[in-house]
């Protein structure tokens, strides 16, 4: 989570007065350690207390009503701890019962003919209403009238946090990070009343206006940060030239077991073109799912062996990991010695590898985070490649980075990010662009089906599997952490499949499966020995079984554009026609344009673009699936144009020189101090 400094010395939770060592911990467990933390520990939502009229309520829906007492108070014990306290009253002209459990000492607040404020659950039928809070005074009232919701751990309860973030926010200072000509140019609040407004809300439209200045902030920190990081990174730009043997290299391309398609030919003399000039390279590679992109890298790769450099690259996923490490080194033969390092070489084992790396015996590393441990040292790595780099953040690519000084990077991604985006999330770039799919390719042909059509997919699955062909179904997977909820279904799905097909050879993949069991199952469907692999996302990236052409995704509509796009990726890689399935039914105009979209485009560029003027809530850039920085209160899609003010402002001020000046130091002291170690991802 990008969270943006306030507070320039942000003092430990334990100084506040009154905080005992339990609420201490149980905040502590909340992500809170420090006052700043607590500070911007913003509500998630807001709580409405405006009265109402009751005779427009809705039935049992919780209101807030105004009335008068006409029965005196009375309080019945119903045994250990439990009391009922009832009273009548008039509400807009409807004569109501109230009672209230547990609370029998508000009993002493109230008398007969009081006006009060009651809230509670109405029940229309029984003319009650189930009492939550009764306001009995006008100042209360006003106070209670828009109340902040947090998020909360048992044991600490919202008056208790509410009480502690507004004794809080009196004493610290909030330092002003936006400069005074940008707060009165696009009228914006200071940060101060932005946090007061967000924490002691009166009403929606102050809330909105807050909102619009935390974002503005959030995004215009964030800007001069990279910004001024790229500017550091390009002054000292200079890196030794690669030397790398073109013979070699046209050999080795010459082996390969097709022709370069003309993208991935002139995307290879871009990246050369960096490589051998005495720069570093700091690229991004496009192309969308199945154009081609790892044997690019790989004869990147090569090339720097010629030259007498290790190259690294980084994945997001181990299947992914593995993939690479195995089509690379069937490519490569006995040209490079290809080593695998994620989460699950431990030991001996990886101790080995490390040795072998630091001495250069190993010429290409292939893996997930593990690389960027520290302990994992490179003699001399030339090229550092991330795959999927959007899944990645700013900071780990950073970390990776700096394993080798003076290393050219690229990224490759199939997630078509928008340029414009691209730019102001990960900087200025250079970008290649592989447009062309390899030959006889034919496009995927993409259906959307209702429910009910399940059986009649069934039967063209089924054909295809007559072919020879192999088929993936995806189940739905919300979070990247997978619910026990969804690995069900999936199981379920797989249960169902398993009798309607008795015949047919099915394997199962989700991500509570160990990481030995998932290889086995990706390694059987890989090699013919499954039909069928019924699936959660875990196979979303990258993933390449050319002979799979039939892809099912069941409830469609419970992913993104971008989740959509890469899974229908899968199939498509041979030249077989393949098609992919979109069983849906949704019920939201969004569901309904999402499904549309995807049978009416299989280019990725297209459904970024659109997916961009939708700005629908299964945002493509879903913050989860992309890796993409994430914000406390800015949204990278909704709030975009406040993004692109944002980053020409930074611009602005970098470029100018304004940046630099005395105006500016403590900004710039901060911005540094933060630099590396506060994650902006
Ligand atoms: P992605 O860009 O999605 O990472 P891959 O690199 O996995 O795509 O390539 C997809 C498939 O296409 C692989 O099986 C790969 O061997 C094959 N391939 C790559 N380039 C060509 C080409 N020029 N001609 C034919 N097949 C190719
Ligand atoms: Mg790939």
């Amino acid at each position: 989570m990008t969270k943006i400094a306030i507070i320039e010395n942000p003092y430990e939770l334990k100084a506040i007065k009154g905080l005992g060592p339990k609420r201490l911990t149980l905040l502590n467990e909340m992500n809170i350690y420090t006052v700043q933390d607590l500070i911007l520990h913003l509500p998630t939502r807001y709580e409405d207390n405006s009265v109402i009229d009751l005779t427009q309520a809705e039935d049992e829906s919780v209101v807030t009503v105004q009335g008068q007492i006409y029965s005196t108070p009375t309080v019945a014990f119903l045994g250990r701890n439990r009391s009922k306290l009832t009273v009548h009253m008039m509400v807009n002209d409807i004569a109501v019962k109230v009672v209230f459990f547990n609370q029998h000492y508000l009993k002493n607040k109230v008398q007969l003919h009081d006006t009060v404020v009651i809230k509670g659950k109405w029940s229309r039928r029984k003319q009650e209403i189930n009492g939550q809070k009764m306001f009995t005074d006008i100042t209360q009232l006003a106070d209670a009238r828009f109340t902040p919701i947090y998020r909360v751990k048992e044991g600490i309860k919202q008056k208790n946090l509410r009480d502690m973030i507004h004794m809080t926010l009196k004493d610290v200072t909030i330092h002003e990070w936006l400069p005074e000509t940008l707060r009165q140019k696009y009228k914006l609040e200071t940060l101060r009343d932005t946090l007061h407004a967000l924490h002691e809300a009166q009403n929606q439209e102050s809330i909105l206006k807050a909102r619009r200045t935390f974002a503005f902030t959030e995004f215009f920190m964030f800007e001069l940060r990279m910004q001024w990081l790229n500017r550091l990174e390009k002054s000292s730009d200079e890196a030794v030239a690669v030397q790398y043997d073109i013979e070699l290299v046209k050999a080795f391309i010459a082996d390969l077991p097709f022709e370069l398609t003309d993208g991935q030919k002139q995307s290879i003399n871009e990246i050369f073109r960096d490589l051998k000039a005495p720069i570093r390279m700091h690229r991004l590679l496009q192309g969308d799912v199945g154009s081609g992109k790892t044997v690019v890298a790989a004869i990147c790769m090569y090339a720097l062996k010629t030259a007498g450099y290790q190259s690294a690259l980084m994945v997001p996923t181990e299947i992914l990991a593995e993939q690479h490490a195995e089509s690379l080194s069937e490519l490569f033969g006995d040209r490079m010695n290809v080593a695998l390092l994620t989460g699950s070489v431990k030991g001996k084992k990886r101790q080995l590898l490390l040795e072998q790396l630091a001495s250069g015996d190993i010429d290409c590393l292939i893996g997930t985070h593990a690389l960027i441990q520290d302990d994992v040292v490179f003699h001399d790595v030339g090229l550092v490649i991330t795959d999927e780099q959007h899944r990645f953040g700013v900071a780990q690519r950073q970390t990776l980075r700096e394993k080798g000084a003076l290393s050219n990077v690229l990224f490759m991604t199939a997630t078509p990010i928008p340029r414009t985006l691209a730019i102001s999330v990960f900087g200025e770039m250079d970008v290649s662009s592989i447009k062309s799919m390899p030959k006889g390719r034919k496009p995927i042909i993409t259906h959307w089906v209702k429910h009910e059509g399940y059986d009649h997919v069934l039967a063209q699955m089924e054909q295809e599997l007559t072919k020879g062909r192999q088929a993936y179904v995806i189940s739905p997977l919300i979070e990247s952490s997978e619910h026990l909820e969804d690995v069900q279904n999936v199981i379920a799905l797989y249960e169902s499949l398993k009798s309607q097909l008795p015949n047919r050879r099915i394997g199962i993949l989700h991500g509570k499966m160990r990481s030995d069991e998932k290889d086995e199952v990706m390694q059987q469907f890989s090699s013919h020995e499954l039909d069928i692999l019924v699936s959660t996302t875990v196979v979303e990236v990258g993933v390449n079984v050319p002979n799979a052409t039939f892809m099912m995704i069941y409830d469609a509509d419970r992913f993104g554009l971008s989740t959509l796009h890469q899974l229908r990726g899968r199939v498509g890689r041979s030249d077989h026609q393949s098609y992919c399935v979109l069983i849906a039914s949704p019920k939201t105009e969004t569901g309904i344009e999402r499904m549309t979209i995807m049978t009416q485009t299989t280019d990725g560029f297209e459904l970024s673009e659109r997916d961009l003027e939708m700005r629908g809530p299964g945002d493509f850039f879903g913050v989860k699936q992309s890796g993409l920085p994430d914000f406390l209160v800015a949204n990278l899609v909704e709030d975009y144009r406040m993004l692109e003010v944002a980053r020409d402002e930074a611009a602005e001020m970098i470029q100018s020189g304004r940046f630099f000046t005395e105006e500016f130091v403590r900004l710039r002291e901060f911005i540094e101090r933060n630099m590396l170690h506060q994650s902006f991802d």
